[in-house]
This record gives structure tokens, C-alpha cells and sequence, in this order.
């Protein structure tokens, strides 16, 4: 089993607005889509490049994951986002394995894809999200 592709980069930026006219510029394309993610107080925006995606996520309260990690660290990149076929799958692999997962089951993301992270202190400090696409049925 290994995984797909790279879904997405996730940058945390304080303000989605300004952050998208100087990323829409840095790639050449433009937001595809924004949407927010109420279970995580967030929006984000992707900007397709290739197969993969930027995603540019900005807290929509202070209270946010992403409004606490720039508190911390600043504006940065967040996570990184693997494709995986079978979620589920990975995640018993790398449980077994011995990774700390944040989620140890799939939960709701952004496009109704099911995702799940995997704590940055068994990936050498780097959030590591797995997402699997919706199916279409
Ligand atoms: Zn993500």
C-alpha cells in the first residue's frame, strides 16, 4: 500500500482575501473554490497546479486550529496532504506502525472527502493529512 499523489500544500495565512491575490499571482491561476469548514473555524481556498493544490486556509475565529498555529508560529505552511485510496486501510498501517494519529477515524473535509491527520512528532514536525476522494456513486 503507499500513497496516491500530493493532494495539497496547506499554507495558514491570517487573511484569506489578501493571502489569495498574492498566491492567484505567485502561481498564475486563480482560487478555484473557496469554502468554509465550520467543524474547524476555518476557509480555505484551493488553487489547482497540476494535480496537486494549494490550499490556503484562514481562521474564521480566534479559537481556530489555524488562528492558534499562527499565534505560534506565524503564517506558514500547515500540513501537507496525501491522496490515499483506502483511508481506513492507511490508517491501521501506520497506527500499527507506530505513528500517532490525531484522528483514528476519517472524518469530514473540505469537498466532503473523508481525511484524517497524523501527528507532526512521528513525521518529523510536519502535519501530515491522508484524504480520500469522495466516490462519486
Ligand atoms: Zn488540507
Amino acid at each position: 500500500m503507499s500513497f496516491l499523489k500530493i493532494s495539497h500544500i496547506a499554507i495558514a495565512v491570517e487573511d484569506l482575501d489578501t493571502a489569495r491575490k498574492a498566491f492567484e499571482t505567485l502561481v498564475g491561476n486563480r482560487v478555484q473554490a473557496t469554502e468554509e469548514v465550520p467543524d474547524q473555524k476555518v476557509r480555505v481556498g484551493m488553487i489547482p497546479i497540476g494535480e496537486s493544490r494549494l490550499e490556503l486556509a484562514g481562521p474564521t475565529d480566534s479559537t481556530s486550529t489555524i488562528a492558534k498555529f499562527i499565534e505560534k508560529r506565524g503564517e506558514g505552511i500547515h500540513h501537507v496532504c496525501f491522496e490515499v485510496e483506502d483511508i481506513k486501510a492507511e490508517l491501521a498501517r501506520l497506527k500499527a506502525a507506530g505513528f500517532h494519529l490525531i484522528d483514528e477515524k476519517p472524518r469530514r473535509g473540505a469537498d466532503g472527502h473523508e481525511i484524517a491527520f497524523i501527528h507532526p512528532r512521528s513525521t518529523g514536525g510536519v502535519l501530515v493529512e491522508l484524504s480520500e476522494k469522495k466516490k462519486d456513486k
